[in-house]
C-alpha cells in the first residue's frame, strides 16, 4: 500500500512513512518492509524484471515459500525460466555442448568476492573484485534434482554431466559469498558463447 502511494505521489521513502503514519496512528513498519519500499525507490517504483536486486529479491521470496511447501516443482516450473536470445552471453554444457544453451546471462547474478548476495544488499559495488569462481543463477526449469529434494546437484539434462550444485536453503559460492536458495554452476562445466 505505502509503495503505490508513493508511485503515485512520487514521494522519498521517508515523506511515504510520514503520510502512512499520519492516516493510521501507529504504525511500526519492520526493518525488511522499510528495506522493500528501497528497493522500490532503487527501481524508480517500476518494477523490472532484470533489476539483479529484484530478481533477488523474487528468488529469496520464492525459497522462502518453498522451504514452507516443498513445493519444489511448481516454483521452479512457473516462476523461472530463461529467454535465450541470440543478443546474449549464453552457456553450453562443455561435455555434451548441446545446441540449447542451459542458461543465458539473465539467469547470472554477477557478485562482488566474498559477499552476500541478498536484495537488500548491492550485489555489486565500483572497486571490488567480481567473483569469476562460479556461476550463481537463478533455478531453471531443466533442474529436475531441483524439483525433487532441498539440496543436491545438478546435472547436464542432455548428458548427465555433473555441472553444479543446489540448495534451497542456501550456501555459499567457492570465493566465499553466501546465497539464499543457491543454484551453483561450475565455470569448468560450461562453455561462454558470445552473442552473435
Ligand atoms: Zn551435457
Ligand atoms: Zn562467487
Amino acid at each position: 500500500m505505502t509503495a503505490y502511494i508513493m508511485h503515485k505521489h512520487h514521494l522519498s521513502v521517508d515523506e511515504a512513512l510520514e503520510f502512512v503514519k499520519a492516516q493510521r496512528k501507529l504504525v511500526f513498519p519492520n526493518a525488511g518492509f522499510i528495506a522493500q519500499l528501497h528497493l522500490f525507490c532503487l527501481m524508480n517504483w517500476q518494477l523490472d524484471e532484470n533489476n539483479l536486486q529484484y530478481r533477488l529479491y523474487k528468488l529469496y521470496t520464492t525459497a522462502k515459500q518453498v522451504q514452507k511447501d516443498k513445493q519444489f516443482a511448481v516454483v521452479v516450473s512457473t516462476f523461472f525460466t530463461d529467454e535465450i536470445t541470440p543478443s546474449q552471453f549464453h552457456f553450453k554444457c562443455k561435455k555434451c555442448r548441446y545446441e540449447e544453451a542451459l542458461f543465458s546471462e539473465m539467469s547470472v547474478f554477477p557478485h562482488d568476492v566474498g559477499k552476500t548476495l541478498h536484495w537488500n544488499i548491492n550485489a555489486c559495488s565500483i572497486g571490488n573484485p567480481i567473483c569469476n569462481q562460479g556461476l550463481l543463477i537463478r533455478p531453471l526449469p531443466w533442474m529436475q534434482e531441483a524439483k525433487e529434494a532441498t539440496a543436491g546437484k545438478l546435472n547436464c539434462p542432455h548428458c548427465g554431466a555433473k555441472i553444479g550444485s543446489f540448495d534451497w536453503n542456501g550456501s555459499k559460492c567457492p570465493c566465499g559469498a553466501r546465497m539464499e536458495p543457491i543454484f551453483y554452476i561450475s565455470v569448468e562445466k560450461v562453455d561462454e558463447v558470445p552473442p552473435n
